[in-house]
């Protein structure tokens, strides 16, 4: 079996309980909008995150990198 690596999960910021993903958008080309809700009946809180990318681990081996935040000083 593949060892799958998996991103961190997303507990209720209101109570800390699971939570599961119910649905995502993409607003712009590097943000990803997840919506939540916490699997704690009591709870049962509808929350929202984003995902945005915010630089460059190890550039592009075809040399098509990102110029994020570039003209942005002025
Ligand atoms: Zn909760």
């Amino acid at each position: 079996m593949k060892n799958r690596r998996r991103e961190p999960a997303q507990p209720c910021p209101l109570c800390q309980g699971k939570t599961r993903v119910t649905g995502a958008r993409k607003p712009a080309a590097s943000i990803i909008e997840r919506y939540y809700v916490c699997m704690d009946a009591d709870c049962n809180h509808h929350f929202k995150t984003l995902t945005s990318v915010v630089g460059t681990v190890v550039p592009a081996k075809n040399g098509n990198n990102l110029d994020l935040f570039e003209g942005s000083d002025d």
